[in-house]
């Protein structure tokens, strides 16, 4: 799992980049990169963490007040500057960032390389950016409508995020089977793998579903089907505060979540646990309650770690 953010906006776009994805860097990533509309686009991207990425570029010109950041983790080719997102296409117009997997990759990319593309990685992302770009060349078509195209032939799971150089205020998305969070401000838009890099900006949020695709400017947030079909975004208020994200005093997030047990425990029973009356009602299975009772096996099914104390 790694984590994408986007911005576009009147704010700088880069340390919001990066502090967005600091706050996903609980999903585990490999490595980091970032593109942004400086006069065209510009992409730096490194192996390794997101404050490693800061120093490398340290006073080189961020300004930029749309922009796209990723932290990788790879399935397609080895944890390296190379393989990292941002991706830039053939002709250097477009760059994307990718989070999943396309399975058919390697039937499209003959495809490219009959036509005579090379490519400088081995991800599947820069494949699957090669073949927005070699359909919105073909059929001098917009961006919107060849990732549309695009989409169509890809199997697999993704959320994409793409900057056009020659649109330097917009941002294209679009989403299957990995999240995509979407925050509305006032003239400006945040994305996000979750809701957590838009957090401090913004409070109302749009949940991409699967099959559609986003074309987000600073004023604008039009959302489609791949049908090209316009859907009216479903804007939902977000009930999470900063602080229930950030480590806050504790040394790891492991720590912090050690320590709020107890308070997400009672969360958890509120309005289900009437102590005074003795009851529990869970609502979720209710409706259950008699096939349970009557059920000669119980499967449970959970993820995550136990952790075993050692024998003493
Ligand atoms: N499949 C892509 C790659 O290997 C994206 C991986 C990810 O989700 O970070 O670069």
């Amino acid at each position: 799992m790694c984590g994408i953010v986007g911005y576009t906006g009147p704010r700088e776009a880069y340390p919001i980049i990066i502090k967005g994805l600091k706050r996903l860097e609980y999903r585990g990533y490999d490595s980091t990169g970032v593109a942004l509309h400086n006069s065209g686009l510009k992409v730096y991207k490194k192996k390794g963490k997101v404050a490693e990425l800061e120093d490398a570029i340290l006073g080189k010109d961020l300004h930029a007040n749309t922009g796209i950041g990723h932290t990788r983790w790879a399935t397609h080719g080895e944890p390296c500057d190379r393989n990292a997102h941002p991706h830039s296409s053939a002709s250097g117009r477009l760059a994307m960032i990718h989070n999943g997997i396309i399975e058919n990759y390697g039937q499209l990319k003959q495809e490219l390389v009959n036509k005579g593309y090379t490519f400088s990685s081995d991800t599947d992302t820069e494949v699957l950016l090669n073949f927005i770009e070699e359909i919105r060349n073909n059929n001098s078509c917009s961006l919107e409508e060849a990732v549309r195209v695009a989409l169509k032939r890809v199997t697999g799971a993704y959320v994409i995020l793409l900057l056009d150089a020659d649109d330097p205020e917009t941002i294209i998305a679009a989403r299957k089977g990995s999240p995509l969070v979407i925050g509305v401000g006032k003239g400006e838009h945040f994305l996000g793998s979750d809701a957590s890099p838009m957090l401090e900006y913004t409070k109302e949020v749009v949940y991409v579903n699967d099959y559609e695709l986003a074309i987000v400017k600073p004023d604008e947030l039009i959302l489609k089907n791949l049908g090209n079909e316009k859907i009216t975004p479903y804007v939902q208020k977000l009930d999470l505060e900063l602080a229930a994200i950030e480590k806050g005093i504790y040394e790891h997030f492991m720590l912090k979540e050690i320590h709020e047990q107890p308070q997400t425990i009672f969360d958890c029973l509120r309005g289900r646990l009437d102590a005074e009356a003795g009851t529990i009602t869970m609502s979720g299975i209710q409706q259950y309650a008699e096939q349970i009772m009557n059920a000669n096996r119980i499967i449970m099914v959970a993820c995550g770690k136990l952790a075993r104390r050692p024998r003493s």
